[in-house]
């Protein structure tokens, strides 16, 4: 037996390596069982070389809870270590790197993956830890070291008859939690769920179905509860996968959730080293969005799954896997954001999520039209916030009319060109973000041969200014925001079928009547099929009004404000009302003003009320 001091050259660091990462503590056990792996692998190549006399045979590592002993371990059949080997790599090299990562990190508390505290991050739990080791080299013997949190340990000779390394943690009173069947298995699940080699934690119980038809039996039975899938799909070649490859892995990462669109699979070699899938999901369920986020791996060991320093914002939404061993995970969350190379990564990914849009576009429109409503939040929201991806979706961006057609911008251009120019040469598409209350300026709008648009997401209102200022000569203009034969200015002037007299009558009538702040009451010569009296609310008024309330803002300090315009040429108006005196006249022209209310939605409550006892007693009269 040897006892010795580890050496050195700060205070003792055991005190800082148990508070450091308090609330990452549970990373000890994805260090412990990489660790694990590393040596299980390292053992695979030898042998593969030919480097190994006898059979490689078993090479699960297993967990092994023991709650009597108050002890976890992680045990694995890997290449072990000599007493030379533990010297160096437990007392030299992995204390110092310890030490030099808590002295680096000591004041970063955003540290994206607290890689390279290693073996140490044992001591986070454990108030004594033993690593049973014996070398796969010919002739080793097994030696067991043993330290208990201080810079003292004890190294001696043990009869460990199989190849591989024992890490035995002794857990300490406050990390009791480490104990838990269940709290290792969420450990396990989230950290270890796709190492390159097969990691066992007890035993599981299945259901089997035994026998058939009436004497079909179900039957419980105990088997060993392997954690991982040593071969996640983006590890694979795409050539080597199916469509049902693809999917199971998604449920694999997400069980329960609803099917993914489809997925992009990345496997980039240089100018670094990047794989992984990345899924559009079906947005239908906004709390799927939210909850399945992207996971980042470094060689199939969980980093994190807040990846927004390296995958661009409008990304996050989409779900799956990055792995790269190229992304420094040592380092804060600003400093990554700066980082050159991850950078690249980003830009690369961006890339990669456009080409394959440009891609299913191309091949299969139906499908992507299909499609759209899903894949466009991703497409706009990138557009609005990503200058390069703006100029990449082009060419598949999709705009959608009121009849389910799909139009690209430049085939949407196209299609309204002769009818929407307005006389300073402008193209005016029409649009509404709620069909359903729309449907009378739809109608009208239709009527004229007119195409309208349906923008009803909340990225519209900004999407539209974006292609408003991106010099593609288009202005948006919602269907409600003028008078059919005004939306699209042209110059026609209809000819009014009252005197000046007449006109300045019924103006006066309607001013008086509507007395809301923020509206104004205007007469106009329309076409008599046009409705007799209709409320727009002008474009430009309107957007301010949505940009303050977006902001927060609210609407308190400006009245609702609108045009009520009444057609002169409406036979309603030209030839009954005008032949009406006194209180019916009124009662008439009060009830075409809720009309036109109606018809915006803007008849509530009492007036509503009001509104249909009128019509009431008209019917029964
Ligand atoms: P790192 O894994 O980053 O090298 P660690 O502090 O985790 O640093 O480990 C230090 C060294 O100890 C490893 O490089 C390895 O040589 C050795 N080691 C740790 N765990 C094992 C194990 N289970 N089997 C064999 N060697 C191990």
């Amino acid at each position: 037996m040897q006892k010795g001091t580890i050496s050195v050259s700060t205070e003792n660091i055991f005190p800082i390596i148990k508070q450091f990462l308090y609330s990452d503590q549970e990373i000890f056990l994805r260090e412990l069982v990489s660790n694990a792996t590393d040596a299980t692998s390292k053992l695979k190549t030898y042998a593969a070389k030919g480097e190994l006399k006898g059979e490689i045979g078993d090479t699960t590592i297993e967990i092994l809870i023991n709650e009597e002993d108050k002890t976890l371990t992680i045990r694995d059949k890997g290449i072990g270590m000599t007493e030379e080997e533990v010297m160096k790599y437990l007392n030299q090299v992995a204390f110092s790197s310890a030490q030099e990562f808590l002295e680096t990190y000591k004041n970063e508390s955003s540290i994206i993956g607290h890689f390279g505290l290693g073996f140490y991050s044992a001591f986070m739990v454990a108030e004594k830890v033993e690593v049973v080791t014996k070398s796969y080299k010919e002739g080793s013997e097994g030696v067991t070291w043993t330290c208990t949190g201080n810079t003292e340990f004890i190294l001696d000779k043990n009869d460990k008859s199989e190849r591989g390394t024992d890490i035995i943690l002794h857990i300490s009173e406050d990390s009791v939690e480490y104990l838990e069947k269940a709290r290792i298995q969420g450990l396990l699940d989230k950290y270890c769920k796709f190492l390159p080699v097969e990691i066992k934690f007890g035993t599981k119980t299945e259901y089997i179905t035994e026998g058939e038809g009436d004497d079909a039996e179900q039957k419980e039975i105990e088997v060993e509860n392997i954690i991982n899938n040593p071969n996640p799909a983006w590890k694979k070649k795409p050539n080597e996968l199916t469509d049902e490859d693809y999917k199971s892995f998604y449920n694999e990462l997400y069980p329960f959730s609803s099917p993914p669109l489809f997925w992009i699979h990345l496997n980039i070699d240089f100018p670094f080293n990047l794989t992984g899938i990345l899924y559009f999901p079906k947005v239908s369920n906004t709390l799927e969005v939210q909850k399945n986020k992207i996971q980042l791996y470094s060689n199939q060991v969980y980093v994190t799954d807040d990846v927004k320093e390296i995958v661009p914002e409008f990304l996050t939404l989409l779900h799956g896997v990055i792995d790269s061993p190229d992304i420094p995970l040592n380092v804060s969350r600003s400093y990554l954001q700066s980082d050159k190379n991850v950078k690249k990564i980003t830009s690369h990914i961006t890339k990669k999520v456009a080409d394959k849009l440009k891609e299913l576009f191309k091949k299969e429109r139906e499908d992507f039209e299909q499609k759209w409503d899903d894949i466009g939040v991703f497409v706009k929201y990138g557009i609005v916030s990503d200058e390069k991806f703006a100029e990449r979706a082009k060419n598949f961006t999709l705009l959608k009319d009121v009849d389910g057609g799909y139009f690209t911008v430049e085939e949407y251009k196209e299609k309204i060109k002769e009818l929407q120019t307005d006389k300073h040469d402008k193209q005016i598409s029409l649009y509404t973000n709620a069909p359903q209350d729309h449907d009378s300026f739809i109608q009208a709008a239709k009527g004229r041969g007119y195409s309208v648009l349906e923008m009803n997401t909340v990225l519209d209102n900004h999407f539209m200014q974006k292609l408003e200022s991106s010099g593609e000569n288009l202005t948006f203009v919602r269907v409600d925001s003028d008078t059919v034969d005004n939306l699209v200015q042209k110059d026609e002037t209809s000819e009014s079928v009252l005197s000046e007299k007449e006109e300045e009558s019924v103006k006066t009538l309607f001013t008086e009547l509507v007395t809301e702040a923020g509206a104004t009451v205007s007469t106009k010569a329309m076409s008599p099929e046009d409705q007799p009296i209709v409320i727009t609310r002008p474009e430009f008024m309107r957007r301010m009004m949505e940009m303050q309330a977006m902001q927060g803002m609210g609407m308190g300090n400006f009245p609702d404000s609108y045009n009520v315009v009444v057609n002169t040429n409406n036979p309603l108006v030209a030839d009954k009302l005008l032949k009406l005196e006194g209180e019916e006249k009124t009662n008439l022209a009060k009830y075409l003003i809720d009309l036109a209310k109606l018809n915006q939605n803007m008849l509530k409550g009492a007036d509503l009320t009001a509104f249909i006892n009128k019509s009431l007693a008209f019917v029964k009269n």
